[in-house]
């Protein structure tokens, strides 16, 4: 049904590819941290205006949504994140980022697209740009979103508070995809639950100070921290049902400084996935629960203090628009549109829709070269050879990369933006 106006628009792929390449390699080496994707956000507006859209900048920090009408028809959203990270690249590409920037706190830091937000820019807007020169192919507005932090989980956020819905109108869909290690040239969709919530919780606890050979006249932090850790590890394994995945990891401990002193506090740092608001409210009441009957069991002299941080939603895909989605993708992709596995990390693309109040779907692209994924495949060690999102040796090969998470786009899109049942 869509072939025919997919086909229309993706001619046009070869006299893009050129500079779109070009795009995507200047973003890798000239990656910025999260807030700060200044020259990403102007290179990005720079290429709509050239393609014709309609431009808004500087929404919510650095934010850039493009519009273009083009007649009566539905509204689809596309959304591409821009941030970078804080990790030294170790991919020995001809184009490797050497980029150190300052951070948000003040620290110099390596900084590296690790997580491919540069592939998700470049195909956005190769897939405007392809749009744009192809109009009488399809019919209704295209918005385009440019997104900053998504790495913090406030990005999507601030462009919500920044007045997004009166700037983008009445959307019936938002459509987003993640560069993820699988073969290039996979697309791969998944309905309902697709990424984790993850929250974070900095717990402080309190004792009781002294000397580190009186423990009779203190309330050691250490010792009840540890509990804490020790016990924490039973929310997941008996509090939550076998066949609803969650997490709970402390990643940080910290309590006193020297050997024969027993501090007054020790502050802990959690990460909590899960995959539905019923089983993240468990595991967080569950946290507090214990916590508090921890500090209790050791005599604690005061209640110990909880502070959220770094929250995602969790990402569920809408039923229909996913098969939307699918059905286009089985016919302009074939073998190469695949079943999407849960996967365990987490985005803020969700605050979009949901703040706009419309169904949404997120679906993954390959960026690994097919030959190393088979290889990997075939010696049994995916997990050890496939370098995957976040890591230093992440560098998705270019092609067939950037091609197929553009011809992603463009499909998905006609598979509303199509005029009528094509034959
Ligand atoms: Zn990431
Ligand atoms: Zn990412």
């Amino acid at each position: 049904m869509t072939g025919t106006s997919a086909g229309a628009v993706l001619t046009g792929l070869a006299d893009i590819r050129g500079w779109q390449e070009d795009l995507y390699r200047h973003l890798h080496q000239h990656p910025e941290l999260s807030h700060q994707e200044h020259r990403t956000a102007a290179a990005v507006a720079e290429r709509l205006r050239a393609a014709g859209l309609d431009i808004r900048e500087g929404i919510g920090g650095t934010g850039v949504v493009g519009l273009l009408r083009n007649g009566d028809g539905p509204t689809v959203l596309l959304r591409a994140d821009m941030d970078a990270l804080p990790v030294r690249e170790e991919t020995g590409l001809p184009y490797a980022s050497t980029t150190v920037a300052t951070d948000l706190d003040g620290h110099e830091v390596p900084v590296m697209h690790a997580c491919g937000h540069d592939v998700h820019v470049a195909c956005l807007v190769g897939a405007a740009a392809l749009l744009a020169e192809a109009t009488d192919s399809w019919a209704g507005t295209l918005v385009v979103l440019f997104q900053p932090a998504e790495e913090l989980g406030d990005g999507a956020r601030r462009m919500v508070d920044d007045g997004l819905a009166a700037l983008v109108g009445d959307v019936d869909v938002a459509l987003a995809q993640h560069v993820l290690p699988m073969p290039s040239g996979v697309v791969g969709t998944r309905p309902g639950p697709v990424l984790s919530a993850a929250d974070s919780m900095r717990i402080t606890v309190h004792g009781r100070g002294a000397h580190g050979s009186m423990p009779q006249a203190a309330v050691d932090p250490v010792v009840l921290a540890s509990m804490i850790v020790v016990r924490l590890q039973t929310v997941v394994s008996r509090e939550v049902a076998p066949t609803d995945p969650a997490v709970l990891t402390v990643g940080s401990i910290h309590g006193g400084a020297k050997s024969n002193v027993i501090d007054d506090h020790a502050v802990l740092e959690l990460n909590i996935r899960s995959y539905s608001e019923q089983t993240r409210e468990a595991i967080l009441a569950a946290v507090r629960r214990i916590v508090t009957a921890e500090c209790q069991a050791s005599g604690s002299p005061q209640e110990p203090e909880f502070e959220m941080f770094d929250r995602f939603p969790p990402t569920h895909n809408d039923a229909a628009a996913t098969a939307l989605v699918r059905a286009a993708f089985d016919t302009h992709f074939g073998h190469r549109a695949q079943d999407l596995p849960l996967q365990s990390a987490s985005e803020d693309f969700s605050d979009v829709p949901e703040a706009l109040g419309v169904p949404y779907t997120y679906w993954g692209i390959g960026g690994v070269d097919p030959e190393v994924y088979r290889a990997a495949e075939e010696a049994g060690r995916i997990s050890q050879d496939v370098p995957v999102n976040h890591s230093p040796a992440f560098g998705p090969v270019l092609q067939p990369t950037l091609d197929t998470g553009t011809e992603a786009l463009v499909v998905a899109a006609l598979a509303w933006l199509a005029p009528g049942p094509v034959s």
